[in-house]
């Protein structure tokens, strides 16, 4: 059976990460409607405003949906904005608790805007545990940083940062993976590749 991995189309990268799928052979599709959760083995979901794509999960009617598929085993990659949605707790850069909509579905907490003002944006080039050939290059863009990764989450990269120290940047818990960085703009299907093996192996 072919795998089917939907990318959820309210905000961000859609097309970026829908070509990446493609090109891994998957069959790959935009999802703006709760049915369209129907049958899928996975959800990407994009980088963008956390907060915004919160709202418009509750606009569309999406976020119980989606809720009652994670339960149900459907495996889904966060990126950036993506993993504060999947988030169980989310703050502020300052460490205030940020109070907005999210999944809740890992036990993570993760902070927003995490790697301030100067480094708005920046590029790194990570080492990830199971991916392999070499280390992978990652855009941050007004990055999250995972601060608390709970016992049933596996660590799978962290980024150094002069002034706050190492941060959590890729981990994963089950079928969900979280990345605090863009995988879909550096022209790396890596990340995506270990998405499919999660899903295929667990
Ligand atoms: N700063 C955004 C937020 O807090 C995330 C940025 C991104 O997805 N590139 O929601």
């Amino acid at each position: 059976m072919t795998t089917t991995i939907g990318v959820l189309a309210l905000q961000g990268d859609v097309a970026e990460h829908l070509h990446i799928l493609e090109g891994l052979g998957v069959t790959a599709a935009p999802v703006r409607h709760a049915h369209e959760l129907d049958g899928l083995d996975g959800l990407i979901i994009p980088g963008g405003e956390s907060t915004t794509i919160g709202k418009l999960l509750t606009l569309f009617e999406l976020m119980a949906p989606l809720k009652s598929r994670i339960v149900d085993g459907m495996g889904v990659f966060g990126t950036c904005a993506g993993a504060i949605l999947l988030a169980s707790q989310a703050t502020h850069h300052d460490g205030r608790p940020a109070d907005q909509p999210l999944l809740g579905a890992m036990d993570i907490t993760v902070r927003r805007n995490a790697f301030g003002r100067q480094v708005d944006s920046f590029e790194a080039d990570l080492d990830v545990r199971g991916v392999d050939g070499g280390p992978l290059r990652a855009v941050f863009i007004r990055a999250p940083a995972i601060e608390r990764a709970g016992e049933g989450v596996e660590v799978l990269a962290r980024v150094g940062d002069e002034a706050a120290g190492d941060s959590i940047v890729v981990c994963r818990q089950g079928r969900l993976l979280a990345s605090a960085f863009h995988p879909e703009l550096a022209g790396d299907p890596r990340l995506h590749q270990l998405f499919l093996e999660m899903l295929r192996v667990t």
